[in-house]
């Protein structure tokens, strides 16, 4: 298997990084805070080892699948479950559901990935995908989708009034908790992506449509860069620097940690 390039720093977390990641750092409750009174009751879902190739032995079979997380009593149980996975990567489900498993809502989101970058070194996302490696990118790209998010930001903040950003670990996601973003039917999100792609930015159109229903949990690990998912203001967006920022290093990581 080809190993993906990242900027200096950036790697795979281990599992025993992992571990002690959520035992230790992670706080489900400040993830829960973020979404605000709209979400209800969430799911959360988790991949192990689908891109690392990384995963408990007991979970091989399973390392590749997205399971869902719905059953639990408290978000200590969820906490306990992440645990058990100790998983690559951990999302949430933006569709809203009622008391009875209906979907009433969806929260609106966009994703900007600096894969989809064309760079200067490394080509477009075709040149990368010939060369495998098609997750990969650089500092240079990871600059270039930063700008691309704050102009996004600045676009959708003429629209909406909640417009939140959050450093994914690989790129930018932004989203949108306005009640109206919520209700809007499976046309307008597809409209609304094509606005947003013909203005020149590099989103995922599956995941604004609403058909990716999962986006990264705030707050959690990004296993396969070792970064934390870190909401950010606007300003803290302009000035952000995914490589050096205290704030998205594990203490696996950080120059701060004494073990
Ligand atoms: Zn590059």
């Amino acid at each position: 298997m080809v190993q993906y390039n990242f900027p200096v720093g950036m790697r795979y977390s281990t599992l025993d990084e992992r571990k002690q990641f959520y035992s230790t750092e992670f706080k489900l409750g400040k993830a829960a805070r973020w979404f605000g009174s709209e979400s209800g009751k969430i799911k959360f879902a988790v991949i192990i080892g689908r891109h690392t190739k990384i995963y408990p032995e007991k979970y091989k079979g399973d390392a590749s699948t997205t399971i869902i997380i719905d059953d639990y009593s408290n978000l200590e149980d969820v906490k306990g479950q992440i645990i058990e996975f100790l998983p690559e990567a951990v999302y949430y489900d933006r569709t809203v559901y009622d008391e009875n498993d209906q979907k009433t809502g969806q929260e609106l989101a966009f994703d900007l990935d600096p894969e989809n970058i064309t760079c200067p070194i490394h080509g477009t996302l075709a040149d990368k995908m010939k060369r495998q490696q098609g997750l990969s990118f650089c500092e240079l790209e990871l600059g270039m989708v930063k700008q691309e998010a704050i102009h996004l930001y600045e676009f959708l903040g003429n629209r909406f009034s909640q417009v939140r950003a959050v450093y994914s670990g690989r790129g930018f996601h932004l989203h949108v908790l306005d009640q109206q973003a919520y209700a809007l039917n499976a046309q307008e999100r597809l409209d609304l992506a094509q606005q947003v792609k013909s203005a020149g930015f590099h989103i995922d159109e599956w995941v604004t449509s609403g058909e990716m229903r999962l986006i990264r949990l705030p707050y959690s690990l990004n296993g396969l860069v070792s970064r934390i998912v870190l909401p950010l203001t606007k300003g803290e967006l302009e000035s952000f620097d995914a490589v050096h920022d205290e704030r998205c290093l594990p203490k696996f990581l950080s120059k701060k940690a004494t073990f």
